[in-house]
C-alpha cells in the first residue's frame, strides 16, 4: 500500500502515519523527520536546509526530492510506504509521480486530515518533545507529570524551533499557498480521501484504516 498524507502543520499525519506503520507494516516516511535528523548531525544537507525551517519556510524542491529519490531506493518501501510531510508543492507532487513511475508502483490513496484553523495553533503551540529519546508531549492535552521533565527518560523537554506562535503562522501560511492546491491535484486524479483529524487520537484512527482499507 503506497500512501501520502496530506494536512497542515499540526494536523496530526505523524501521530497518525507512526499508527499507521505499526498496523500495515509498512514505513512512515517524513522529510521533516529526516531533515531535523541531518540538522541535528550537521550535515551539509542539515546545515543547508537549517535556515529554511527555523525560518517556518520550505526547504527547496531539489533537495527534499533528492531525499525522497534515495529513500525509496530502499527495500524496506518494497511492500509500501506512508508518505509524511511529503510532497508539499505541485513541483514535488509532478517528480513524485515520474519517480514511482520510474520504479513501477503508483499511489493506492492520498489521504487528505483536516483539522480547523484555530486547533491547528493551540495544538502546534503546546508541542512539546524530549531532547533525548523524541517522546511527545503537549502542554495541555497530555502533559509530562513534571514540568518539562520526560516521563519516559528524565530528559528535558523542549519546543521546536519553528513551533513558536510567529513561526507557526508563517508556516500555516506557506501551507495554504503551497501545499492545499495539493488537495485539488490529487482529487482530479481520483485519490483523494478526506477524513477529520479532531477528536481522540484512537478515533481519527479507526476513520483512517476504514478509508485506507476502502471498507
Ligand atoms: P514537518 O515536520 O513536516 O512539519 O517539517 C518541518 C519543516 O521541514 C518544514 O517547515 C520545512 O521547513 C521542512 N520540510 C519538511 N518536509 C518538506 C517538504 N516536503 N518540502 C519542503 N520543506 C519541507
Amino acid at each position: 500500500m503506497n500512501l501520502i498524507l496530506l494536512g497542515a502543520p499540526g494536523a496530526g499525519k505523524g501521530t497518525q502515519s507512526k499508527l499507521l506503520q505499526e498496523k500495515l507494516h509498512i514505513p512512515q516516511i517524513s522529510t521533516g523527520d529526516m531533515l531535523r535528523a541531518a540538522k541535528q548531525a550537521k550535515t551539509p544537507l542539515g546545515i543547508q536546509a537549517e535556515t529554511f525551517m527555523n525560518a517556518g519556510k520550505l526547504v527547496p524542491d531539489e533537495v527534499v526530492i533528492g531525499l525522497i529519490r534515495e529513500r525509496l531506493a530502499a527495500a524496506d518501501t518494497q511492500q509500501g510506504f506512508i508518505l509524511d510531510g511529503f510532497p508539499r508543492t505541485v513541483a514535488q507532487a509532478e517528480a513524485l509521480g515520474t519517480l514511482l513511475k520510474e520504479l513501477g508502483r503508483s499511489l493506492n490513496a492520498v489521504v487528505n486530515l483536516e483539522v480547523p484553523e484555530a486547533e491547528l495553533i493551540a495544538r502546534l503551540t503546546g508541542r512539546r518533545n524530549c531532547s533525548n529519546c523524541g517522546a511527545g508531549y503537549h502542554l495541555q492535552f497530555s502533559p509530562p507529570r513534571q514540568d518539562s521533565v520526560c516521563d519516559r527518560c528524565g530528559g528535558p523537554l523542549i519546543q521546536r524551533e519553528d513551533d513558536r506562535e510567529h513561526t507557526i503562522r508563517k508556516r500555516l501560511k506557506i501551507y495554504q499557498e503551497q501545499t492545499a492546491p495539493l488537495v485539488a491535484y490529487y482529487e482530479k486524479s481520483g485519490l483523494l480521501k478526506s477524513s477529520l483529524g479532531t477528536g481522540p487520537t484512537d478515533e481519527v484512527f479507526n476513520s483512517l484504516v476504514v478509508i485506507v482499507e476502502g471498507r
